[in-house]
């Protein structure tokens, strides 16, 4: 059974091949299929982890959906990509907010602007689509905030979430996504490494793959949130 597990993630991150690491990416995710079946769903950002985890999902079964969360702030490349996507793959769904909020909340509060733009659709997503397992993209080498988290994670009460490239260097993204020859969101030509809402993210050359993200505020190279905030709704609650 898919359960919590706490792994040294440090030794599988240096002491795995790539073929190795691409061999338990698979097996995490057909165990998960296996016990979840149409409640293991994948989390899509369009970025370049995500199609590499939407590939490895489509070749563990065809089935396996998935869900994307947009906002009003993604660039017209990323809203590009997100229709060819979805015309490939029907079963991507796509939610997003479209609540009113105070003009460049991005700028005054980015928490709160992330809450209701990204965590919200998130939520949303895993109630409607019945998730009961969610596959992310996150790997353990992106950033400052993503050192301490774990393949397979009981966050919130009854909703797994697996991750299961944590354990990739950015170089064996690219590796695969090459070799399986993965179409990627074009604005990786452009320079960026970390792709997120527009005002939010930028082109640098720190060694820091997501420090282009939320630069100049406190949240610079940070989380949106749907990675440490609770997703379930209890008892219908929103933000
Ligand atoms: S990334 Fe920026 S614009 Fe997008 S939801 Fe978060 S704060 Fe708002």
């Amino acid at each position: 059974m898919l359960q919590a597990i706490e792994d040294n993630i440090a030794s599988l991150v240096e002491g795995l091949n790539f073929k190795q690491k691409v061999e338990r990416s698979l097996s995490l995710i057909e165990q998960a299929y296996k016990e979840y079946g149409q409640g293991l769903v994948v989390a899509d950002s369009l970025g370049k982890d995500s199609v590499a985890v939407w590939h490895l999902a489509k070749r563990v079964s065809p089935d396996i959906r998935g869900f994307i969360v947009t906002t009003r702030f993604k660039p017209p490349e990323t809203k590009q990509f997100m229709k060819e996507e979805v015309a490939r793959y029907p079963e991507l769904k796509i939610y997003e907010n479209n609540a009113e909020i105070p003009d460049q909340l991005y700028e005054t509060d980015p928490n709160r602007c992330c809450d209701i733009l990204k965590v919200e659709p998130t939520r949303r997503a895993i109630e409607e689509m019945q998730v009961k397992c969610w596959i992310t993209g996150l790997r353990c080498t992106e950033g400052r905030t993503r050192t301490d988290f774990q393949e397979v994670e009981e966050r919130d009460e009854g909703l797994l979430k697996l991750n299961p490239i944590l354990i990739w260097y950015e170089r064996e993204i690219w590796q695969y996504l090459a070799l399986h020859k993965v179409d990627v969101n074009p604005l990786y030509i452009e320079g960026y490494r970390s792709l997120g809402c527009g005002p939010c993210t930028k082109i640098t050359t720190d060694p820091d793959e997501r420090a282009g993200r939320w630069i100049g505020t406190s949240k610079c190279g940070g989380e949106c949130g749907i990675h440490t905030r609770p997703l379930k709704l209890i008892n219908g609650a929103g933000i």
